[in-house]
């Protein structure tokens, strides 16, 4: 079967660390573009300007934009108008309004927007969505600490106005809560802590509706926790390394320790929706991070530098 033709748009860290690899073992597409104003794939034809690309290879139908939200919505947008099916990188864009407005443009045009979530094809997601199925959730914890210098080494982006800060990947453990919980919840207090040099906060802690809370630091040295901890009326859920592992009662009991089988997910979905003339675009995540913007007491704390 020949495989569709697909093109990378600003080629970075997560584009060479997961994109490509994902890219190259996937049945249904090939990588046989980039696009970056510097980075490069070997044996790739590569363009470094986006409009000349569009016009000079009509034969690739699928973009996938990995670059920062800020700058994404003029690539999307140039994508769509030219006739191109659209995947995006989490978060979706930079606001919310942007990415209604992609999703309307793909819409008149009858093209596929996709606005993936890596997080939520972690080994252990949809476990612990048909395990909270039939549950009445008590409480619910999430603990994402991590550190900001291991994971975005120099990325000002992250701290500057639309980077979300620690929000980047705190959105990660959003997009799981938005999918496993069986009814949603709503964001009633936040407590942003900024520091003194920058524009994005580098920890927060949020309180939801039906005693949901999070707490997000991108501060944590040594060992990095990405956990989910859930009381239910039948028992106890906790979903640990990222969504990859799924405790019930403290016993393991899917999953497993490795992500890389996230975006070779994505890319399947893209193909199915691609093949099948849809688009799924959930922003129910970015809805809870733009609502702890808006409503967050906000902290100064300690100037950060890379
Ligand atoms: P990155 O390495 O800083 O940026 C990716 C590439 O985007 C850059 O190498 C750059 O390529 C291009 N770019 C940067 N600013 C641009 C601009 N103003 N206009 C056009 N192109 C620009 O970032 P990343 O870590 O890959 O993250 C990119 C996206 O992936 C973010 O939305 C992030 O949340 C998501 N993501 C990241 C990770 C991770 O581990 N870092 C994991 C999952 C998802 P050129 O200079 O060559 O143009």
């Amino acid at each position: 079967m020949t495989r569709t033709k697909v093109a990378l748009v600003g080629i970075g860290k997560i584009a060479l660390d997961q994109h490509v690899p994902a890219l190259n073992a996937s049945p249904d597409f090939e990588l046989a573009a980039t696009i970056s104003r510097s980075g490069k794939v070997d044996g790739v034809p590569a363009w470094t300007d986006f409009a000349t690309f569009l016009t000079e290879r009509p034969d690739i139908p699928v973009v996938s934009l990995c670059m920062p939200p800020v700058p994404r919505y003029a690539y999307a947008e140039a994508a769509l108008l030219a006739g191109r099916h659209v995947m995006l990188e989490k978060p979706p864009g930079a606001t919310l309004a942007e990415v209604h407005a992609l999703e309307a443009i793909a819409k008149s045009k009858g093209l596929t927007l996709y606005a993936t979530w890596h997080s939520r094809m972690a080994h252990a997601v949809a476990p612990a969505k048909a395990w909270l199925k039939d549950k009445t959730i008590r409480k619910a914890h999430i603990t994402w600490r991590e550190d900001v210098r291991k994971w975005h080494p120099g990325q000002d982006w992250v701290f500057q106005p639309g980077g979300m800060g620690v929000f980047d990947p705190g959105i990660n453990a959003l997009s799981i809560l938005t999918e496993i919980l069986p009814r949603p919840v709503h964001l009633t207090k936040a407590t942003l802590e900024f520091p003194s040099n920058r524009q994005t906060p580098i920890a927060a802690q949020l309180t939801f509706s039906t005693n949901v809370t999070a707490d997000f630091d991108w501060r944590q040295e040594g060992p990095q926790t990405w956990d989910i901890d859930i009381q239910t009326d039948k028992g106890q859920l906790a979903l640990r390394m990222g969504g990859n592992v799924l405790e019930i009662d403290g016993k393991p009991s899917a999953g497993e320790n490795t992500i890389m089988g996230e975006y070779p997910a994505l890319y399947a979905r893209m193909a199915d929706l691609v093949r099948t003339g849809a688009s799924d675009v959930d922003l129910a995540p970015m809805v809870h991070v733009a609502d702890a913007l808006t409503l967050g007491d906000r902290r100064i704390t300690d100037a950060f530098d890379f």
